[in-house]
């Protein structure tokens, strides 16, 4: 695949503007600022690829910054998870990996400063009472009694904050904007509360924590981030973001561009839903290839190269949208019909004899790798008596347009021989087709004489060196295009019960039986597997499928 470049969008073009007018100088810095609460997911990838994509074209930079300022949730192990999931997406951040957690001090200095310039103050009201004098849309808001406090005493208070001398939620540090204000975020925001919750970097050195408005900006400051990117619920919170940066920076004032979020069909991509799929056991874990996350979608066998590619495809938007998870399968598909190498597997095993094919021969039939690509080379696959075929090649009444196995059929084996139709033995009581048998004709090796048709070509693998293996094929994790919209408090009730199917009595051919973890295979006419990360073994290969060969992205494109 060719690499991707995005197309120009509206962020491209107020950073070329930027670069005409000289407002930032000529640089162009951005930053990816997860919170290690959780693994990132597909809509996150789309951020990524927006941050260091526009890093990379303008020859800029793009840090990576955990933006680890609320101790809730966060940890060490969703850290590496990032980091990992972020190179593997193809990123790279040199040197500049940082977290807002290292800037609690400074943080704590921009706080002391806004208190000295009396743009702040410490509140004793309890969180009920702020919620009341915060008014609404329609009603401004009430002063806080505190509000008038000396900025000695804020002084004061703020360092017994943070000494440890009060309750959690006995005080809490408020910028003084505007109780009127008609931006509601405006009317004198909590800065710092009192937390008692140690934290995965600084343990127990803080009982206050910076709220995430004040952090985020001053920390995009710190880091001299010239273009803050976000997605639009945060659109309302830009007064304030350039409010902090305005009373605290006296340099280059970064700048906030807000765009919708990636939300994708049949799934979910709020992390806190996301968390309880995990925490419930509703799926084997972040990395269970359901996911919609980084991790899920590299186990099932997601390229890095076909995410890159869906989210140039899908661009940036000022209005949230549902896009459509088959453009995603279908970049999958598309990428990896170009990469995979072809194998034979049998996910429904039907075993075949051949009458009058010697007992004891075998034969080495060539077969090309990847049928467009001849410099990929062949591999030899054993033919002989005893083979399997796929359950579906066989109907004992099969409907006109067939193009398979039948009574009175014939069908090509794909690189060997052509078989016909002699007789099949079903189970008694299931009424289950147990085996078929038939005819093989010695000169249709290379080709058919002329004037001679067969029903078509299906795929086999030989039982004499067959390998068997477990396969697991997925399906949509949610019964609807959009759980999240759904108007039910019980999202789970929404997940598709058939989302996992597990075939145990799986065959593929004996080149696979050591096949490395990650590998990725085109299965002739099955689909697109790779052997699994953590449960595939040398011997007992466990493959996941990726994708079906059939695109329906093609169909509804042109709908
Ligand atoms: P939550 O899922 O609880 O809303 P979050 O997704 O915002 O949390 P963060 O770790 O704060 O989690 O996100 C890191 C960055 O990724 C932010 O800049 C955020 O705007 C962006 N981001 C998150 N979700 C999406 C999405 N669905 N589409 C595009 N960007 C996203
Ligand atoms: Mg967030």
């Amino acid at each position: 695949m060719e690499p991707v470049h995005a197309a120009s969008d509206f962020i491209r073009e107020i950073i070329d503007e930027d670069l005409r007018t000289g407002r930032h100088g000529d640089r162009v810095a951005t930053r990816f600022p997860p919170e290690p609460n959780g693994y990132i997911h597909i809509g996150h990838a789309k951020s990524v690829c927006l941050n260091f994509g526009i890093a990379q074209q303008y020859e800029g930079t793009c840090n990576l910054r955990m933006d680890d300022t609320d101790p809730a949730g966060e940890s060490l192990k969703y850290v590496e998870s990032i980091i990992n999931d972020i190179r593997w997406l193809g990123f790279d951040w040199g040197d500049r990996l940082f977290y807002a957690s290292d800037y609690f001090e400074r943080l704590y200095e921009f706080a002391v400063e806004l208190i000295k310039q009396g743009k702040a103050y410490v509140c004793s009201l309890t969180p009920d009472e702020i919620r009341e004098y915060r008014g609404s849309f329609t009603e401004p808001g009430k002063d806080s009694p505190y509000r008038n406090r000396s900025i000695e005493e804020n002084l004061d208070l703020f360092a017994r904050m943070r000494a440890g001398e009060f309750a959690d939620g006995k005080h809490v540090l408020r910028a003084k904007i505007d109780m009127a204000s008609p931006f509601i975020v405006m009317r004198d925001p909590i800065i710092y509360r009192i937390k008692r919750e140690p934290h995965y970097r600084t343990g127990n050195k803080w009982v206050i924590y910076p709220m995430y408005d004040f952090a985020h900006c001053l920390s995009d400051a710190q880091e001299h981030i010239t273009h803050s990117i976000c997605t639009l619920e945060f659109e309302n919170n830009r007064p304030l973001y350039d409010w902090f940066v305005d009373q605290l920076i006296d340099w280059d004032h970064p700048q906030q561009i807000e765009f919708a979020r990636l939300n994708v069909s049949y799934t979910v991509l709020s992390k806190r839903r996301l968390i309880e799929l995990v925490e419930g056991k509703h799926v084997a874990g972040w990395d269970d290839p359901r996911m919609p996350t980084v991790a899920g979608m590299r186990r099932r066998g997601y390229t890095p190269e076909a995410i890159r590619r869906f989210c140039a495809e899908i661009g940036v938007a000022k209005k949230d949208n549902l896009v459509d998870i088959a453009l995603l399968e279908h970049c999958v598909r598309d990428d990896l019909n170009d990469t995979a190498p072809r194998a034979m597997g049998i996910i429904r095993p039907l075993k075949v004899v051949i009458d009058n094919y010697p007992m004891g021969k075998t034969e080495e039939m060539s077969c090309p790798n990847h049928p467009q690509k001849p410099e990929l080379g062949s591999r030899k696959l054993l033919f002989s008596r005893e083979f399997y075929i796929e359950r579906d090649d066989f109907m004992e009444e099969p409907p006109k347009k067939y193009k398979r196995l039948g009574p009175g059929r014939e069908v090509r084996l794909r690189n060997a021989y052509v078989v016909k139709y002699e007789s099949h033995m079903k189970d008694a009581v299931t009424g289950e087709v147990t085996e078929l048998h038939v005819s093989y004709d010695p000169v249709t090796l290379g080709g058919l004489p002329e004037g001679r048709k067969v029903e078509g070509v299906i795929h086999w693998v030989a039982a004499h060196n067959a390998v068997p293996c477990e396969v697991r094929l997925y399906d949509r994790l949610f019964l609807i295009p959009d759980p999240a919209a759904a108007d039910t408090e019980d999202f789970l009730s929404l997940l598709n019960p058939d989302s996992l199917e597990v075939l145990s009595d799986c065959i593929v051919e004996a080149g696979l039986r050591d096949v490395a973890p990650g590998a990725r295979y085109q299965f002739e006419r099955v689909g697109y597997f790779c052997a699994d990360l953590k449960d595939s073994r040398a011997g007992t290969p466990v493959f996941n499928r990726i994708v079906p060969l059939r695109d329906t992205w093609g169909k509804l494109a042109v709908k």
